[in-house]
């Protein structure tokens, strides 16, 4: 699932390579995947795109007239930029990967595409991008909230450290990965309660947030975005490791696993030693 790594660079690529373009048109394929009907998709053609900004986990193309396409990519939504499309035939509703189609003056323009069966990915086409309900809930932005404000945000929510860092309402941008190597940077249990975290601990937690999507943001930037895989990503110490050496103490990745997640940590590293629980694994020993 992108993050707010891969979306600042998607969000960075698009404003190099497709703002001062005009569309030609606008092109919807998943008709589900359109939330909005007002204002129609055509309303965007002949439109320059002004920018590419990013809302937490949400991409939001501004085209001139103060009109966005905000999109939240799911799970395995992505964003294909290509200098070219094969054909000028619009696109037909179907079940392919495509769900939009964006076609600039210049020939080019880019696919927002959604792998596998489940259809979440979600775009708006809107005047405000506060009318999304996802990005008006969204709460301060992971990588520019000072230290006050993460902790205020952090603790104002009781619970799981892991679950209050991706609740996109207490912070925005932090998913499933980057929360995974943020409790490792910051040496943290998974499990520890955030109003228990002393200042010191918040403090580490900050910095290590900042440090761990600021560093993934350039590994992001560094690779052509339309090369850019949300699965493949780059430079991950615990995430999706289970099994392999944690590479700053050399324990072994272990994981938790729920019903349709799961959260790799270092024990060595976050919790003195101890493995922590998995409800899935202690049912299969029962
Ligand atoms: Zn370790």
């Amino acid at each position: 699932m992108p993050e707010l790594p891969e979306v600042e660079a998607l969000a960075g690529y698009l404003r190099q390579r497709a703002v001062g373009r005009r569309v030609d048109r606008l092109e919807v394929a998943a008709i589900s995947a359109l939330k909005t009907y007002d204002p129609a998709p055509t309303v965007v053609g002949g439109r320059a795109v002004t920018d590419a900004r990013r809302h937490g986990k949400f991409l939001d193309v501004v085209f001139d007239g103060g009109l966005h396409l905000v999109v939240h990519l799911a799970r395995a939504g992505w964003l294909h930029y290509r200098e070219a499309f094969a054909s000028t035939v619009p696109l037909r509703p179907g079940k392919g990967p495509i769900a939009i189609r964006v076609r600039l003056d210049d020939g080019s323009g880019f696919d927002l595409t959604e792998a596998g069966t489940q259809k979440k990915l979600a775009a708006y086409l809107v005047t405000n991008p506060q009318a999304v309900p996802g990005v008006a809930k969204l709460g301060p932005d992971a990588l520019s909230a000072d230290l006050a404000t993460f902790a205020s945000a952090l603790r104002g929510r009781r619970g799981q450290v892991k679950g209050v860092l991706t609740d996109q309402s207490v912070l925005g941008g932090v998913g499933n990965a980057y929360s995974d190597e943020i409790l490792h940077a910051a040496k943290l249990s998974p499990f520890a309660l955030t109003d228990r975290l002393t200042d010191d601990q918040m403090a580490t937690l900050h910095a290590a947030t900042r440090r761990v999507l600021g560093d993934a943001v350039t590994r992001s930037l560094g690779q052509r975005a339309a090369e850019l895989k949300g699965e493949k990503r780059s430079g991950l110490k615990v995430h999706a490791r289970t099994g392999l050496p944690c590479p700053v103490c050399g324990d072994t990745v272990r994981e938790v696993s729920f019903a349709d997640s799961s959260l790799q940590y270092c024990p060595t590293c976050q919790t003195g030693g101890k493995p922590l629980a998995d409800r899935r694994l202690s049912r299969l020993v029962r």
